[in-house]
């Protein structure tokens, strides 16, 4: 048993921590077993130099608490640990928010910064996670570019803006984005992360996968960084903006390392305790970004339960997607489930299955893909598919099913991608490499921020092909993955032929810290490419208008997805009465079957209330698909 297990079975502790509010007073706790003693530090605001108030704080079995009269509301605090004489400052790892950069905790009182009619504010519900539609964005890129029109450019404050148009007088922001059928944003990281200077105007941009306060929102998005209130209220008013346009929105929570080590507030408040080290006692490093969470920790589990609930109650929140999921421990996500759950019966749940590195705890005990099973409740990103479709991520030129021409082969795979990637008798795939059971546990895409664009990695794979052939493969993408089993997502602008152009040629495959004239919405091209853009809110509704593209579960995909091979690669995939013919090929290829058919998307349109009807011979063009259902 290493010192921190040892921690734990004496010290493990399941009460509240952090600044317990109530108008009469604040109970402030932490806990630190192995402290000398802990000062409480209130401040008047966040930068001034000397607290105005200092409580000596008092341990219990390690935790220590200090109660002080008063309504504390918008003040600022801090802990001064001391470990054997030596004493540092640091913010309490569960601030509710925070001063400029995040040095210093604020005591909130949560119902006193909801926006107007916030009580009546609900969570976008949804029957099953398969009817989820999952749109990935960055909060900064949303709004920052001149095309868009919004106010509050680059803030929380740009989601509240209604009516919004680009330079041709199109609506974009939140009603847009409602429009193409979408039903979650999923917001690239919004809590308080590092790496931008919030005391700085000058424009800076990361993607924020570089936690320093998980419980506070990240200050540059809001309008007055170094007030810590503002941040909270703008957060709630994004999402009562939101949920009023029917929109959901998804954390992207990144649990499994911290923007440093050495200095952040988990180690200046237990040194050592929040993270996991290697047998030579140097910081593990699976994350690839120079800690890990030991998220298998008590105290360590009770934070990202507790912060995760914080989220869903306080802010309402409607799902989690988790960052390197792979790097957290099994039990402790099975018990978030179960709490958010309890808060939220709809909670929708998803993350990486893989982790950036080696990493010191037993791989069966993680939550990686090939432990999908042991997480029901969560989804994982079907790499599978992303792949698959379009060649990998890590080979600039390699292709998949989409891109590659004829191949008979990545057929069958994209036979089994298509039915969510489960165990099934009639696909040809080796079952080592399925990993999820059921459709709610796989998420299907071809584009999130990482790597290249959909489009642009088209571009780089097939540098011969023409600009019309290049869109044609990037529509045919999407008609996959809105007619596959389990949960579609993609990134804001796929739709658009959104693009990362590097100023010398070439384009940006890992953006996290490049400008904004490369990661920003160029919301012009709403309508420059609005056939694209008409394509893909007419499959997403396609997909709403067939329940047979959101099959329930595994036994049910099994009975009513069945396949047929044409030729060089294309299939036909049957779902009851509705056929879509998928080809990947650069001939048309044609299905012969007596019957009429009512045609719903062809290589250039999409509709859910038909575009024409067919007779007997169903004919997709070069790269494109032909969904239709058949009648009489
Ligand atoms: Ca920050």
């Amino acid at each position: 048993m290493n010192i921190f297990e040892k921690m734990d079975q004496e010290y493990a502790y399941d009460g509240a921590l952090g600044a317990v509010y109530t108008r009469e007073k604040t109970e402030f706790c932490v806990w630190s077993p192995k402290a000398d003693g802990v000062t409480l530090n209130l401040y008047r605001d966040s930068v001034c130099k000397i607290p105005y108030g200092t409580e000596e704080m008092k341990s219990e079995n390690g935790v220590w608490t200090v109660e002080v009269s008063g309504d504390l509301h918008g003040v600022y605090y801090t802990y001064s640990m001391n470990f054997d004489g030596e004493i540092s400052e640091t913010i309490d790892i569960y601030a509710q928010s925070a001063g400029a950069n995040g040095k210093r905790g604020m005591v909130v009182d949560m119902s006193r910064v909801n926006p107007e009619g916030w009580e009546n504010c609900g969570y976008v519900t949804l029957e099953n996670p398969v009817d989820a539609v999952l749109y990935e964005l960055h909060v900064r890129d949303f709004s920052i570019d001149g095309s868009g029109g919004f106010r509050n450019r680059g803030k929380f404050g740009a989601f509240a803006e209604k009516g919004v148009k680009n330079a041709f007088g199109d609506e974009i922001g939140l009603g847009y984005i409602r429009g193409l059928g979408v039903t979650h944003i999923h917001l690239l990281p919004s809590f308080d992360y590092g790496s931008v200077d919030e005391s700085s105007a000058k424009p800076q941009f990361n993607w924020g996968y570089d936690p320093v306060n998980y419980n506070a929102p990240e200050g540059s998005y809001s309008s007055n960084a170094a007030d810590g209130l503002t941040r909270v209220r703008e957060f709630k008013e994004m999402v009562k903006a939101a949920h009023e346009s029917g929109l959901g929105i998804v954390m992207d929570v990144v649990y499994n390392h911290t923007y440093s080590a050495d200095d952040s507030p988990f180690n200046m408040t237990v040194p050592g305790y929040y993270y996991r080290h290697n047998a030579n006692g140097t910081l593990s490093n699976g994350s690839a970004c120079g800690n890990e969470f030991a998220s298998e920790r008590a105290m360590a589990r009770k934070f990202i339960c507790d912060s995760l609930c914080m989220w869903a109650r306080d802010y309402k929140v409607d799902g989690f997607r988790f960052d390197l999921m792979g790097l957290l421990d099994i039990e402790t996500l099975n018990l978030c489930a179960e709490k958010l759950r309890e808060i939220n019966p709809n909670v929708i749940l998803y993350g990486e299955g893989w982790t950036g590195g080696d990493c010191p705890l037993d791989e069966e005990l993680r939550a990686m893909k090939k432990n999908a099973r042991g997480l029901p409740r969560f989804a994982m990103f079907s790499d599978d598919f992303r792949d698959g479709l379009k060649g990998s991520v890590f080979i600039d030129t390699d292709c998949g099913y989409i891109n590659g021409g004829e191949n008979p082969k990545s057929a069958e795979l994209v036979k089994s991608l298509m039915c969510g990637g489960l165990k099934n008798p009639d696909v040809e795939r080796d079952n080592r490499e399925i990993w999820a059971d059921a459709p709610q546990q796989t998420v299907n895409y071809v584009e999130a921020h990482d790597n290249l664009t959909l489009f642009d990695k088209l571009h780089v794979s097939c540098p011969d092909e023409s600009e019309e052939t290049i869109i044609a493969m990037d529509k045919l993408a999407a008609a996959l993955i809105f007619t596959a089993q389990g949960i579609p997502f993609f990134q804001a602008g796929q739709e658009m032929l959104r693009s990362k152009p590097l100023p010398n040629g070439g384009f940006d495959e890992n953006s996290y810290k490049s400008p904004d004239s490369i990661n920003s919405i160029k919301w012009n091209k709403v309508t420059e490419n609005a056939e694209i853009v008409d394509y893909y809110r007419g499959l997403i509704a396609i997909r709403k208008k067939f329940p047979q593209l959101r099959l329930r579960d595994a036994d049910e995909i099994r009975e009513r997805v069945s396949f047929e091979d044409i030729d060089g690669g294309a299939i036909l995939m049957r779902v009851d009465d509705l056929f879509v013919l998928i080809n990947p090929t650069d001939k048309s290829v044609t299905y012969a079957r007596e019957g009429k058919y009512r045609v719903y998307a062809d290589d250039k349109r999409a509709c859910a209330e038909g575009l024409y009807e067919l007779e007997d011979v169903l004919t997709a063009k070069p790269k494109s698909v032909i969904i239709g259902t058949s009648f009489n």
